[in-house]
């Protein structure tokens, strides 16, 4: 019986995805590494150190180091800052209010599993998602030790809400979230809200491909598994 559904962050509840993009490209950049757009979205969902480590191999055959992962991310997060500037933050992603309010109106409970330790867009799921979530049912890169694509985060957001996988369905946006999701057992909705084609969604194990939240939205009051 379906229970409660786990929402990705980035790309899911904010459409933040373009910041992101454009902050790791830069800030790798100035320490001599290099990813392309296409690369952040490819790799959405790792951890920043995870990601640290992925360049680092490529281009210095080695992992960085803990100080070089601080600066870098560190420089990552000013970049993301620095990009949405003008309007303080990432907006909301369109249409998944009403996604959330459907959810919340059938009872469910919403519990958010992100690999991302931006601080600004923790802080700001209250004031844009009022009585939506709450700290307790929720799993961020402060949390896990391996990040997604390992079932991990999905596992512990499990966990975190005394659920089985049988009882809750996620939605993501990004091919890895989509495959730690399913390997940790969960139906998983995808939400195709970037630039990739829906087949990196369906080849990662996505049960349903979305092309939008309002899509979503117009199937959640209805939806059982
Ligand atoms: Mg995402």
């Amino acid at each position: 019986m379906l229970k409660a559904f786990l929402f990705d962050m980035d790309g899911v509840l904010f459409d933040s995805m373009p910041g992101h993009a454009v902050a790791w490209v830069k800030a790798v950049e100035r320490y001599g590494l290099s990813m392309t757009a296409e690369e952040v979205y490819m790799n959405e969902g790792r951890t920043g150190a995870g990601t640290i480590n992925a360049l680092a191999q490529r281009t210095w055959g080695r992992d960085a180091t803990e100080s070089e992962i601080k600066e870098i991310y560190a420089a990552k997060s000013e970049e993301f800052n620095r990009y949405f500037e003008q309007q303080g933050e990432a907006p909301v992603m369109p249409g998944v209010t009403d996604v959330l309010n459907k959810v919340r109106a059938r009872g469910f409970m919403r519990v958010i599993v992100t690999g991302s330790g931006q601080l600004s867009l923790l802080d700001n799921l209250n004031r844009h998602f009022p009585g939506q979530f709450s700290r307790e049912l929720m799993v961020t890169a402060f949390d896990v030790k391996r990040g997604k694509p390992d079932p991990e985060p999905y596992l512990m957001g499990l966990q975190k809400a005394h659920l089985r996988a049988d009882e809750a369905v996620v939605i993501e946006n990004a091919p890895l979230g989509v495959q730690a999701a399913h390997a940790a057992g969960i139906f998983t909705i995808a939400v195709n809200t970037g630039p990739l084609p829906d087949s990196a969604l369906w080849d990662a194990g996505a049960d349903r491909v979305f092309p939008d939240m309002n899509a979503l939205a117009a199937e959640i009051e209805t939806f059982e598994l």
